[in-house]
């Protein structure tokens, strides 16, 4: 594994995403190494790029950054992370993530936790604090662990992130499952939707779908390993992940649906 301290000048980015006002990423590259990750092809120091899941940048100013710019911020929601796992194993050790949370929730910013590390069960305290300011998602593709270690080659087991959401939902933090990247022909049988709808079910956790995108770098590696997406078929899909959500009793939204219920959820909060 090569680690590369960096300097930066910003710390917050505008997201480009309508769910997200700001994206934070203290760490560029994912040890995790998932060969569908769409990141690859979205970070732009190709040395984590091209390198994916053994390189990994540090933004070891990051904290002082954030610091100077959030007096200068309009208040909204921060994605934790976009472009990188926040929880991976380096943050064990740097805690970037950790202090740059406590630094913007003190400062009354939302943030949206996206992961498939149980390390996030690690900040509980601080998301029990701000209850109304966190949720937490954590990234389930199949139940099935051969089937995970396949393509998410260096994250840890499906059943370890379950056992985070529960810790998490028990604590009474907002969870859900993002049932993410819908490789067709690799993990959209009824099979892998009645496995994470089961999760959902058990950890009070809603879930969130979408299919996967073809980037270049992840089509190679996924190539490499012998995985040929077929073309997305939501059409199909779609009615079949809502049977099985209805028959668990489990809330179920695309990321457009997604948007608009937690849109109105957080106003009916706010008003
Ligand atoms: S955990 Fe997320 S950011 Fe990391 S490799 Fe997997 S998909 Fe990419």
């Amino acid at each position: 594994m090569r680690i590369i301290e960096i300097d930066v000048r910003s710390a917050l980015q505008n997201s480009g995403l309508r769910e997200l006002d700001y994206s934070l990423n203290p760490y560029l590259g994912c040890m995790h190494r998932c060969l569908y990750c769409y990141a690859m092809d979205m970070t732009k120091d190709e040395r984590a790029a091209d390198d994916w899941g053994s390189t990994i940048i540090v933004k070891r100013n990051i904290l002082d950054v954030l610091r100077r710019e959030l007096p200068h911020k309009k208040r909204g929601t921060v994605g934790i992370s976009t472009i990188t796992d926040p929880y991976q194993p380096i943050e064990f050790r740097y805690r970037l993530t950790r202090r740059s949370m406590e630094m913007l929730l003190r400062d009354g910013f939302r943030i949206s936790i996206q992961t498939k590390s149980p390390l996030v069960a690690r900040d509980l305290d601080l998301f029990a604090r701000y209850p109304e300011m966190v949720d937490v998602g954590i990234t389930i593709t199949t139940a099935n662990p051969e089937k995970a270690r396949a393509i998410e080659t260096q994250s840890p087991s499906p059943e370890a992130r379950r056992r985070a959401l529960s810790m998490l939902t028990d604590a009474g933090i907002r969870t859900w499952i993002f049932y993410g990247p819908i490789i067709r022909g690799f993990n959209d049988g009824d099979v892998d939707i009645e496995g994470i709808a089961e999760m959902a079910s058990a950890t009070g956790s809603r879930i969130i779908f979408d299919a996967f995108t073809r980037y270049p770098r992840a089509a190679k590696l996924m190539s490499a390993a012998g995985i040929r997406p077929l073309p997305a078929d939501m059409e199909s899909m779609v009615p079949r992940i809502r049977e099985i959500c209805n028959r668990h009793k489990v809330e179920c939204h695309s990321e457009d649906e997604d948007y608009l219920s937690e849109k109105a959820r957080i106003n009916r909060t706010l008003f």
